[in-house]
């Protein structure tokens, strides 16, 4: 991330932002104490001891010893910022080592350095910090070095656990294979990666070490006579609390002031680094895509088990809008296979998630269309409508089974899991279903499978799995998002099989997502082609794959090898598709097709019904359809 994206999402935060222009503002006063024209903090005058602030010469008043407060408070500021600073830094360089190593080499070390570090928590934080101060002595730099030492574990802790989960990534085996020597790994695979980390856990752990300083300070355990900080201001000036209460109330404001400022900020440095979050709004995404449209489109004359009526789905990015889709419209009919097909990015996945409000939003905003399931709207639905849906009557299948399944719960937990959170089952009969849906599925030895974790299984079954939850509540519709990619031709195979056959017993609905002309032939009805956020051709599949009418589907179709034709070159489509967020007026295909005139790139082009139940949007269709 760039520094002035950072700085933006870091000023959006009102909070952070003030309490990151304060702490500036104190930390460019305490650098410039020496060109200050401020009196010698060290200079005493018993006469004019706990002179009131805003008296002459003294503008916040003496001390005790008649000092003045306010070059003290300067200087003693600038103390407790250096040695608080220093502390978080030490405590970050030791901390991170210990854990970066325990993290990486795992095993034995790792069980010695963290029950090291675990025999330092078992102390409460104080009390070690004052009984490493007893051991050394009073002083700052004794003070400076107990915080340290006790903000180690928080540390270590915290960069271990990211170090073990990166040490068994993919990149790290790759270093290791090319040969890399341990250290050089860990400084250039892990470092940059927990590099964040420690960044976050600093910025919140900066404030509680000046506090902790202070609070030496204030025992008088860390800055000696006459050399101040502001925790030994705060403590001389408490024996006259009652009598002269602005010797310790200035000092002890300040304290609140630093560390209010850096805490906040702390908090707003975290929330900008975090990767989820730089994309929207300064929040987390919401139950259900956001919807902002200016009019619901009227209802079809003849709904369908699921219509889509020119549906707008955008991405709003900072000052970018990305149109995702721009105005799709399909019907799916009961018992119907219809295929969405279209090259990667087209906008597939993101018309599937807008059908349940799955879009995460911000930055996902519907901004146009509607809905409709046997003809109830559900962008404009209540959330609670939406839910009684969703895996309910609609379910989905993903593409990567092993992502959508809990790592941690056997497969049988979870399909039961389905199918209690809509039917209150009990559990004995939710299991004898649970295994009936395996058997369905043709998961072999169900029985035993059903105690078997998602690791335990191949990725075919991985998928079964996924399928069997998606018909635990007998859906009408099921919308299978690219459910064979993952998968080898042999279990792609498999699978196409079992969903047709589910399909022709259960008479369950089909919204099949690919990427691949060869599995649509297979299994559906009808086709919809997709092109850069649009239905740019439908039709019936046969009709289509003979005589494809939209210069896009042809190419598509050529990129397709056949069986038994002999010698046959397979074309790529030259170019690539146009980006989202500027998209080309008129047919957005235009730039990479061999046919498109002037007229292709002005206007609007319309999807046009041609030969029967066919359409597209094209100026110069092939064939005889127009
Ligand atoms: P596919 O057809 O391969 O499934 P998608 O529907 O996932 O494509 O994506 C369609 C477009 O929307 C792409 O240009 C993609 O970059 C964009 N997009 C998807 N999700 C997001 C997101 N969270 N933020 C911004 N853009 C997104
Ligand atoms: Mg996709």
């Amino acid at each position: 991330m760039n520094a002035g994206a950072f700085l933006k999402l870091f000023a959006r935060n009102r909070l952070a932002a003030a309490g990151g222009l304060i702490l500036v503002f104190v930390v460019l006063i305490a650098l410039a104490a020496p060109i200050l024209p401020l009196q010698d903090p060290y200079a005493q005058d018993t006469a004019d001891k706990f002179l009131r602030p805003f008296s002459d010469g003294h503008f916040l008043g003496t001390d005790h010893l008649g000092r003045d407060i306010l070059s003290r408070l300067i200087w003693g500021t600038r103390l407790s910022l250096v040695v608080g600073l220093v502390a978080s830094f030490g405590a970050a360089f030791f901390g991170s080592i210990i854990g970066i190593v325990a993290g990486y080499f795992g095993g034995r070390t790792d069980n010695w350095l963290m029950r090291g570090i675990d025999m330092l928590m078992a102390f409460p934080y104080i009390l070690l910090a004052l009984a490493i101060v007893a051991a050394l002595g009073p002083g700052l730099t004794n003070a400076l070095i107990a915080v340290a030492v006790v903000n180690i574990p928080f540390f270590a802790r915290n960069i271990r656990g990211v170090t073990v989960t990166l040490a068994h990534k993919e990149f790290v085996d790759a270093a290791r294979l090319s040969g890399m020597t341990d250290i050089r790994i860990m400084l250039s695979e892990i470092l940059p990666n927990v590099l964040p980390v420690i960044v976050i856990a600093m910025s919140t752990t900066v404030g509680w070490m000046i506090l902790e300083t202070a609070g030496l300070s204030f025992l008088g355990l860390g800055s000696q006579p006459p050399v101040a900080d502001l925790g030994s201001m705060l403590g001389e000036g408490r024996n006259a609390l009652i009598t002269d209460p602005h010797a310790s109330i200035i000092p002890g404001i300040m304290i609140f002031v630093i560390v209010m400022s850096v805490n906040l900020m702390g908090d707003g440095i975290r929330d900008a680094l975090d990767p989820r979050l730089r994309s929207g709004a300064l929040t987390r995404p919401m139950a259900r895509t956001l919807v902002d449209r200016d009019a619901v489109p009227e209802p079809p004359a003849n709904p369908a088990l699921l219509d889509l009526q020119d549906l707008r789905t955008e991405f709003r990015v900072g000052n970018r809008t990305l149109k995702a889709l721009s105005g799709v419209s399909l019907e799916v009919r009961p018992g119907e296979c219809l295929g969405l097909i279209g090259e990667s990015g087209s906008g597939k996945s993101v018309t599937a998630l807008s059908v349940m409000g799955l879009v995460a939003s911000p930055p996902g905003v519907i901004a146009g269309g509607a809905v409709r399931y046997a003809g109830q709207e559900l962008l404009g639905a209540p959330f609670s409508e939406l839910r009684e849906l969703r895996g309910n009557r609609i379910s989905y299948i993903f593409q990567d089974p092993l992502a959508t399944l809990h790592p941690l719960y056997t497969v049988g937990d979870q399909i039961v899991e389905a199918i209690q959170a809509h039917r209150s089952t009990p559990n004995a009969q939710a299991r004898a279903r649970a295994l009936e849906l395996l058997n369905a599925v043709r998961i072999p030895n169900a029985e035993r499978r059903l105690g078997d974790y998602p690791h335990e299984l191949s990725g075919g079954m991985r998928q079964r799995v996924g399928i069997a939850m998606a018909l635990a509540n007998e859906p009408d519709l099921i919308i299978a998002d690219e459910p064979t990619t993952a998968l080898d031709v042999t279990v792609q195979a498999q699978i196409l099989a079992l969903l047709d056959d589910l399909r022709r017993d259960r008479g369950v609905a089909i919204l099949f997502i690919t990427h691949d002309f060869g599995v649509v032939a297979q299994l559906c009805d009808r086709v919809a082609v997709m092109y850069a956020g649009r239905i740019v051709e439908t039709g019936p599949t046969d009709a289509i794959l003979d005589a494809p009418a939209h210069p896009y589907t042809r190419r598509l179709i050529a990129c397709v090898p056949r069986l038994g034709e002999g010698r046959r070159a397979l074309h790529a489509i030259p170019g690539l598709p146009p980006a989202v967020d500027d998209l080309p007026a008129g047919c957005a295909f235009a730039p990479r097709c061999d046919k498109a005139t002037d007229a292709c790139r002005t206007g609007e082009i319309t999807l046009a019904k041609s030969a029967a139940n066919r359409a597209v949007r094209c100026l110069y269709p092939e064939g005889d359809v127009a």
